[in-house]
């Protein structure tokens, strides 16, 4: 890592990030650990279970149990972005995601189906993947599941995600929370029956602690953040579902018109499959930007020092501390650090009281109600332009904001962000 990325994140400077380790798929594919089979195969089982969602959840039966989000025209937003030229920028509404409210409910659930498709298929509760995956939501498929439980680390989002879903299917699920977990999340949790496990360490030392709890006993099932293929699989998908949508807005991805997204980014794993699936699905075309607020930029350090998860942002003297509850992470997922070195283009870091203005003007704008993390990805227009990379030279590009969470948000959080916003002005 350079001197001045260092002296950046130490001081806990916004900071814009270029990636001099990216390269063209055609160069790495081979060498991904990860290919578009993989991915397919993820959309495939959601494919499978979306008949069973549709009758679990009512505000999944209008879509047939498809969990997906619009992409939005945010034309006032973008202008205050951006200015008025000639790039197009558009949000995806991962925070109107129905059930979860957040970009996990695609990673999360995925996570949580392949479990209960596994555990059902050695059971003999399903013939086979060409079976009617609605016997599952039967008496005796939940009973069964019952006798299960679901174990994962959370910041927040994930565990609701994991928990909601996993109690509707029967399971039993234990949540491991770290200290940034809001607490309107963790009541959410409770009232669907999970049991909530409160930390005051980091997210870090609540996923260490569910790992050795699932380790002893062989009916506990450990989702892993830092590690799990399904999770991340389950992300992916949304990067495969991309060439349709933006074909449908009649717009094109090419390296003479770029796409560029931006990821808010906490273990890695959200923004990392999406970006992997979208540069396999579009192409050199698009780009990749993970966002990271200034006091936990776990992935920047880990990518840009090589070092992954042998290093913490609190090796640099920084809090890992953010009102971006989903992204308060210290130390990267290894796994989706190394797959990312030469994937995304740049990552940049944001400050708190940035990410409150952001959540503000997104209300403002456009009538968005996001939560500070999803905030994150406001900013990586103006840094990119700014940044005056070489590939986008010149080039009207396509930017999407990744709008992570925020849907389930109650509406006096949601008052106190605003009203934070106002304060500070
Ligand atoms: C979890 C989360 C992210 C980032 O996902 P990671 O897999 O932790 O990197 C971004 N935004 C929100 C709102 C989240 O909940």
């Amino acid at each position: 890592m350079d001197a001045a990325t260092e002296a950046a994140l130490r001081a806990g400077r916004p900071f814009f990030w270029a990636n001099p380790d990216r390269r063209p798929l055609a160069v790495v594919r081979e060498a991904l650990a990860v290919t578009l089979a993989d991915i397919e195969a993820a959309a495939a089982r959601l494919d499978r279970f979306a008949p069973l969602l549709a009758g679990l959840f009512p505000e999944l039966a209008a879509c047939g149990g498809r969990i997906e989000s619009e992409l939005l025209p945010v034309p006032t937003l973008a202008a205050r972005l951006l200015g008025h030229g000639s790039d197009r920028v558009l949000l995806k509404a991962d925070h109107r995601l129905p059930v979860a409210g957040s970009v996990k409910a695609r990673g999360g659930f995925h996570a949580v189906l392949a479990v209960a498709e596994r555990l059902a298929l050695e059971a003999g509760l399903l013939a086979g993947a060409d079976d009617d995956y609605r016997k599952l939501g039967r008496p005796a498929a939940r009973a069964f599941f019952a006798d299960h439980t679901l174990s994962v680390g959370s910041t927040g989002n994930l565990g609701l995600s994991i928990g909601i879903l996993g109690r509707a299917l029967g399971f039993a699920v234990t949540v491991h929370m770290s200290a940034e977990a809001r607490d309107w999340k963790k009541a959410r949790l409770r009232s669907v029956g999970a049991t909530v496990v409160e930390h005051a360490g980091d997210y870090t030392a609540a996923c260490a602690e569910a790992r050795t709890q699932a380790a002893a006993a062989p009916a506990v099932h450990f989702i892993d953040d830092e590690n799990s293929r399904d999770l991340f699989w389950g992300y992916a998908v949304a990067g495969l579902r991309l060439p349709a949508q933006l074909c449908a807005l009649g717009i094109d991805v090419s390296p003479e018109h770029p796409l560029c997204l931006y990821l808010p980014c906490g273990v890695g794993g959200a923004p990392g499959g999406i970006a992997l699936g979208a540069r396999l699905a579009l192409g050199d075309g698009a780009l990749v930007f993970f966002a990271e607020p200034t006091e936990a930029p776990c992935m920047l350090l880990g990518i840009a020092s090589r070092r992954h998860a042998a290093i913490a942002v609190t090796d640099l003297g920084l809090s890992g501390r953010t009102l971006a509850d989903g992204l308060a992470v210290a130390r990267p997922s290894q796994f989706v650090g190394r797959l990312m070195e030469p994937v995304v283009d740049g990552l940049y870091t944001v400050a708190d009281e940035e990410l409150v203005r952001l959540v503000a003007a997104a209300w403002r704008d456009e009538g968005l109600r996001l939560e500070p993390a999803a905030a994150a990805a406001l900013a990586g227009p103006g840094l990119v332009r700014a940044a005056e990379m070489a590939v986008l030279a010149g080039r009207p590009a396509t930017h999407i904001l990744w709008a992570t969470g925020g849907g389930l948000l109650p509406e006096a959080d949601f008052a106190a962000l605003l009203a934070a916003a106002e304060g500070q002005a």
